[in-house]
């Protein structure tokens, strides 16, 4: 995939980069390492201090980033604003709690006295350089959810972005620059996925994380592994929406939207297979797809638009195929399974209601990374669970009842990182975020996240 800046809404190239060469990569990896020489003595103060002065930059950047966003994935204008005011708001909740989550933790005198040591203390280090790869969905958020909490522990940063946010990619490095990180705290690599693992595999690199697709949370896995070295994988999710009888179902329905479509419906926490009890079925379908007829899909630049484009153009075939192979055998189309009329240009496709889904249809099983729901019948509480646990993914969950014994239930019996009740799903920096299943391991954000780049060390005194 060549790195370039392909606007989703035109399918007009807006620039293209040179890759890096390998001698160029390999000066960023040396100066990254450099760099943690002097982070891993910095303290907290001083790297608040620097995250704060990113976060203020960002604010004032807000609108040139929002539209950056917009221009090189297609997400709504409105959405892209939200997503950087999401990453200022994350940035100043770690550059104020960092030192309290990372602080010594002091073991039980007793265990202390048992091991023969006159103290014994565990402290959170920084494991050093950090390889970041990260998808282009929230080409900010994603970055930023893990580069923040990264920074803060002491570590220093590689960014090696999706090769379709060139610009997203190299503003961030700018961003830290502006803000006076020391060189080589914060780089981004501009090179394709081939590049990954020469630049893993170098022993100056620590561990890695990775947010994108099952296939490339493997590979990466694979060479990490090989390495021994740590990762955090955040992968694809089909996360179910249960809706039972005793929930408010218009509410449950109006927020079934938002779900779906968000960022045009490519988020790995959107609500996609929505699984409702046979007893509000038919009222769920009936308003679920009233709205999602009434969204407006167009040019995510328009402040009014609510759905904009796929954001490549094999995203859309790949939509596409999944919607064609679930007709193919026998699923129906409430609204949708069509390019809306009169878009010649850009990958817009129309939010999709798919009824009568079965387990043998490709969108059972895969995730559908676009406007597309599938709806299921459930007869009962048992069903209901089991079809959300009937897919390989387990990232998050969300599910509508007003019944305690219910909500217990799902609490304890759906496999998956979280679970919404009343409510969609979403991420915020002070609760963990993370999958079970093929939707990866580790966590981000609040204090497992910050520790997931720490080595925990036992330092004992006789
Ligand atoms: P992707 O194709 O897997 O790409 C993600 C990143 O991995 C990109 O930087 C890509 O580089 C790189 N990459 C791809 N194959 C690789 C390989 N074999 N070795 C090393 N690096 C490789 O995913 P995407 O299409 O950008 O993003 C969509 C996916 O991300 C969806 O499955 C979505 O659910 C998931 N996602 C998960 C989360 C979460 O928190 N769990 C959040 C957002 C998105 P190139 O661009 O150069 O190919």
């Amino acid at each position: 995939m060549p790195i370039a800046t392909v606007d989703p809404a035109t399918g007009e190239t807006l620039g293209t980069f040179d890759p890096m060469e390998p001698g160029e990569v390999e000066q960023r990896i040396a100066l990254a390492r450099e760099a943690f020489a002097g982070q891993r003595v910095s303290g907290f103060a001083d790297r608040a201090r620097l995250l704060l002065r990113a976060t203020d930059l960002l604010d004032e950047d807000a609108e040139h980033i929002a539209r950056t966003m917009t221009t090189e994935m297609g997400k709504p204008l409105a959405q892209a604003r939200a997503e950087a005011a999401k990453c200022a708001r994350t940035m100043r909740w770690y550059a104020a709690r960092a030192e309290e989550l990372l602080a010594d933790e002091h073991p039980a005198p007793t265990d202390v006295a048992d091991s023969g040591a006159a103290r014994v203390v565990v402290r959170y280090r920084p494991v050093g350089v950090v390889l970041a790869v990260m998808p282009w969905n929230f080409p900010l958020w994603q970055v930023v959810r893990f580069a923040a909490p990264a920074l803060m522990a002491g570590n220093t940063a590689l960014l090696k972005h999706a090769s379709n946010v060139p610009r997203t990619a190299l503003y961030l490095e700018e961003l830290f620059r502006r803000a006076g990180w020391p060189a080589g705290c914060f780089q981004t690599l501009l090179i394709g996925a081939g590049a990954v693992e020469a630049v893993l595999r170098d022993p100056r690199v620590a561990a890695a994380t990775l947010t994108g697709s099952e296939a490339a949370g493997r590979a990466v896995a694979a060479v990490a592994g090989d390495e021994v070295k740590k990762t955090v994988l955040e992968l694809g999710g089909s996360d179910p929406f249960v809706v039972l009888p005793s929930a408010d179902i218009a509410r449950a329905a109006d927020t079934a939207v938002t779900a779906r479509v968000q960022n045009n419906g490519q988020s790995c926490i959107a609500a996609k297979r929505f699984i409702v009890h046979t007893d509000v079925h038919d009222a769920f379908c009936e308003r679920f797809t009233a709205r999602m007829r009434e969204l407006v899909v167009g040019n995510p630049l328009d402040e009014n638009t609510d759905v904009g484009p796929v954001a490549t153009e094999q995203g859309r075939a790949d939509l596409e195929a999944l919607v064609a192979d679930a007709l193919s055998l026998g699923a129906r189309a409430l609204c949708g399974a069509a390019r809306p009329p009169g878009r010649d240009h850009g990958w817009f496709y129309e939010p999709t209601v798919l009824t009568d889904v079965r387990p043998d249809m490709r969108i059972h099983r895969e995730e559908a990374f676009g406007p597309v729901a599938t709806v299921y019948r459930a007869l009962d509480l048992d069903q209901a669970i089991a079809l959300a646990n009937d897919t390989p993914f387990g990232l998050s969950s969300s599910v509508w009842t007003r019944d305690e014994r219910e909500t217990a239930r799902c609490a304890r019996e759906i496999e998956a990182g979280g679970v919404f009740f009343n409510g969609m799903t979403a991420s915020h920096p002070a609760f963990p975020f993370g999958g079970v299943k093929r939707s990866g391991y580790g966590r981000e954000l609040s204090g497992h996240g910050i520790r997931e780049f720490c080595e925990v060390t036992t330092l004992w005194y006789g």
